[in-house]
């Protein structure tokens, strides 16, 4: 009888831990695609089709570890997040996320070149991959995140069929895009393990529609005041203004394209500092801003 009663209060003492137990991460309760491939359509030729560059992909960081992505917290600024991921790979990133040209020798793109090509139905359709790295948690975040484009400008972002220039979509060492339309393959990098939100992803995105941050727009000393003091010295390259198309548009302190008040701070304190008559807060982890949107619009004319 003891024994009988003991096994019965045993069995209700474990149900009732297992109720109190915490939920376990999102990304535990999401089924493992084995087969993300076959959403998007994989080239088997990819390599042997497309223009090799010299040595691209030499210079781009291989992850390796790609468990612990912790997708809930969402709630930092995107700009911190960004600049955390690429820490161990800022040396070959401009403004922190950017992807040098290709093209050496030529003018650098900027808004109004690279831009990708208008098709006839009036739709702006670029195509991209995504590996097969990524689950199928993921891949819905990134559809998420480019139907957001779709739904407010003329911006289609598709799964590549046989195009020849199209963003590969990869789980390499940090957050980062290369700038406008390159030509053949581009690499897009979201890691994993802190570059799968859906403000990154739009942020990284808009870099390869060929905009770039905010806060080195050719007259942002009209609306923010670097502290140079505070950047760590070997950063500092990361502030220089860029002789950028503004498009019209004001400066916008809730850009998507803004960094963070401490981007590449070396001792706690602010770099940028907006110079605005009221309180404002420099970056944002929503998504793109109206101001974002509008750019979009007037750059490819939609
Ligand atoms: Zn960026």
């Amino acid at each position: 009888m003891t024994l009988y009663r003991a096994s019965v209060l045993l069995l209700l003492l474990v149900a009732s831990q297992s109720q109190a137990l915490p939920v376990p991460d999102t990304e535990d309760l999401l089924p493992q695609e084995e087969n993300a491939e076959d959403l998007l359509p994989q080239e088997e030729n990819t390599e042997d089709l497309l223009p090799q560059e010299e040595n691209t992909e030499d210079l781009l960081p291989q992850e390796e570890n790609t468990e612990g992505n912790d997708i809930k917290n969402d709630t930092e600024d995107i700009g911190e997040k960004i600049l955390a991921s690429n820490n161990h790979s800022a040396a070959f990133l401009e403004e922190g996320d950017l992807l040098p040209s290709k093209k050496r020798n030529a003018i650098r793109c900027r808004y109004n070149s690279c831009r990708w090509p208008k098709g006839s139905d009036g739709l702006v359709s670029i195509p991209y991959t995504v590996s097969r790295d990524f689950n199928s948690y993921e891949n819905q975040m990134i559809e998420g995140a480019l139907g957001g484009f779709a739904s407010k400008t003329c911006i289609r972002f598709f799964p590549r069929r046989s195009e020849i220039d199209f963003i590969s979509v990869e789980n390499r060492a940090g957050c980062f895009s290369s700038l406008g339309k390159q030509g053949g393959r581009q690499v897009l990098s979201l890691n994993r393990n802190g570059c799968v939100y859906t403000a990154i992803i739009q942020h990284e995105f808009n870099h390869a529609l060929g905009f770039t941050h905010e806060q080195t727009r050719s007259d942002r000393d009209q609306y923010v005041r670097i502290n140079w003091n505070n950047i760590q010295s070997n950063m500092a390259y990361n502030f220089d203004k860029s002789d950028t198309n503004n498009l019209n548009t004001p400066y916008d302190y809730s850009s998507l394209m803004q960094y963070s008040s401490k981007a590449f701070s070396k001792n706690g304190h602010d770099t940028i500092s907006p110079l605005s008559p009221h309180p404002v807060q420099l970056g944002q982890n929503r998504g793109l801003s109206d101001s974002d949107i509008k750019r979009i619009n007037i750059l490819y004319e939609c």
